[in-house]
């Protein structure tokens, strides 16, 4: 509503002269491809069809994959042809990280120069296909060796990538990405818009190398100079990252916050601080199709995060979750230029299941648009508004008793798992998958579960009852994302 009025006005006050006109714009937003390199649909033992199995059982594993496999070869790179048939010209790409394969045996399957092969085969593919088009790489926990373990200060890997991805980075980008993993640069065609990829692996609390206080690499003090100095200049920041805040939506065993409490509360803090300075914030790591909204402390909805799928089916090993699973996706973000606020997407996938039954088309052709964001929730825009409209439409009718959740969460509920998963959402599983998106903060989300249809008032003090043991964390964070 406020950029119509804004054009209103102009238009009474400049007459003729206006011609305010939004330029759309579009860019792919791809993420955790996790390349499992041992794939083979010629082995008889799971664990030998891929690694990355852990064992599951596997019983017809397909060209374009498996369920309880990472990605293999030629499922990342139908992905790259799909997104070159869709879109051959987007303005940019954003790249949220996550390469390499899920395993618990790290030694016999990955390594450092495992690592830098998987991420320089995808870099070299993205390359090929895209060679005129701007990528921005953010790092993934699975992105380093060990997994998770990234320590600020020099690092051979993170050396390494600012070579690989030298041909992306402008000088800034590269110089700054050296230090820490984490860089800033204009959007391509714009010096009033800038994005802001951060490295979110010193925040995760499977890093044993980070204490979970203080500053690692100071990045909170990079990211809140930054969002300052662009407030100054009068420029928009796109934030990009891998981990997001806040919870994993998908009932589990475990509240799975993924930053260490204090960055959590941080990265929310600096949001507050500047959410009039940053256009969108885009996120992967959790594999699933959802979004979050940031409040002030009273509640208000300030600012907003879009989490894309990922391009590995691989279910999730994380104690508690049942068939967590998901479809391959690739999301197409239009956005205007102007402003950099993001418009709309169209989310496209690739049916596992019946791409493997298919043996007469091309793999990258079997990508189709799963949904349209504004045509199928109902809204004009991705704007925080509309996104806790919708989130808060679907508390409103999920939570209390006798009362059916709205259509629009079940949309949402089967897009989650990118149509996977057809069964029915419980009321525990409501209120997991709702209380993540609407309370990234630890109290509020814990309020929300533990006050979930009771119809008591959201912002009471009680004491948490929901607090694990730090042993019980790293027991899910290891096995997980
Ligand atoms: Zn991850
Ligand atoms: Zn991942």
């Amino acid at each position: 509503m406020g950029r119509w009025c804004g054009i209103i006005v102009v238009l009474l006050t400049t007459g003729y002269e206006l011609v305010e006109t939004q330029e759309i714009g579009k860019f792919w937003h791809i993420s955790d491809h996790h390349l499992d390199p041992y794939y083979t649909q010629s082995a008889e033992e799971s664990i030998e069809i891929c690694p990355s199995s852990y064992g599951r059982p596997i019983t017809d594993p397909g060209r374009a994959g498996d369920y309880n496999c990472d990605s293999p070869w030629d499922l990342i790179k139908s992905s790259v042809d799909a997104m070159k048939l869709i879109n051959p010209n987007p303005d940019f790409i954003i790249w949220t990280g996550d390469d390499t394969m899920h395993t618990d045996d790290e030694e016999k399957y990955l390594g450092t120069e495992m690592v830098l092969d998987i991420i320089g085969n995808i870099t070299s593919y993205i390359t090929e296909v895209f060679p005129n088009t701007t990528m921005f790489p953010a790092m993934g926990n699975h992105d380093y060796h060990p997994k998770n373990q990234h320590a600020p200060g020099d690092s051979e890997i993170v050396t390494a990538l600012a070579e690989m991805w030298s041909h992306w980075l402008s000088d800034e980008a590269y110089a700054s990405f050296q230090t820490g993993g984490f860089y800033k640069d204009n959007i391509p065609g714009s010096t009033d818009q800038i994005i802001m990829v951060l490295n979110t692996n010193y925040w995760y609390n499977s890093n044993k190398q980070v204490s979970g206080t203080g500053d690692p690499a100071r990045e909170f003090q990079w990211m809140k100079d930054t969002l300052a100095e662009a407030k100054l200049q009068g420029q928009k920041v796109f934030i990009v990252a891998h981990i997001p805040p806040g919870y994993f939506e998908v009932k589990s065993n475990f509240d799975m916050l993924w930053y260490y409490p204090e960055y959590n509360d941080m990265f929310i803090s600096i949001v507050r601080e500047y959410h009039d300075v940053i256009s969108a914030m885009c996120f992967g790591h959790h594999h699933t199709d959802t979004f979050k909204i940031i409040k002030t402390d009273d509640g208000e909805a300030i600012s907003s995060l879009l989490l894309a799928p990922g391009v590995t089916p691989w279910a999730t090993t994380l104690p508690g979750v049942v068939d967590g699973a998901n479809n391959p996706g690739i999301r197409l973000i239009e956005y205007e230029k102007n402003t950099m606020a993001l418009m709309d997407y169209v989310q496209y996938y690739l049916d596992l299941g019946e791409a493997n039954k298919n043996d007469q088309d091309s793999l990258e052709s079997l990508w189709v648009e799963e949904y349209r964001a504004t045509k199928k929730y109902g809204f004009s825009d991705l704007s925080t508004g509309s996104l806790n409209n919708l989130a808060e439409n679907m508390r409103k009718y999920c939570e209390p008793k006798n009362s059916d959740c709205p259509p629009s969460f079940r949309d949402y509920f089967i897009l989650n798992s990118v149509s996977y998963n057809f069964n029915q959402c419980d009321e525990d599983c409501q209120k997991y998958q709702i209380c993540a998106i609407l309370e990234v903060e630890k109290e509020k989300y814990e309020d929300c579960l533990r006050d979930w249809g009771s119809g008591a008032p959201r912002q009471t003090e009680i004491p948490s009852v929901l607090m694990m043991s730090s042993v019980m964390w790293s027991i899910a964070a290891a096995l997980f994302r």
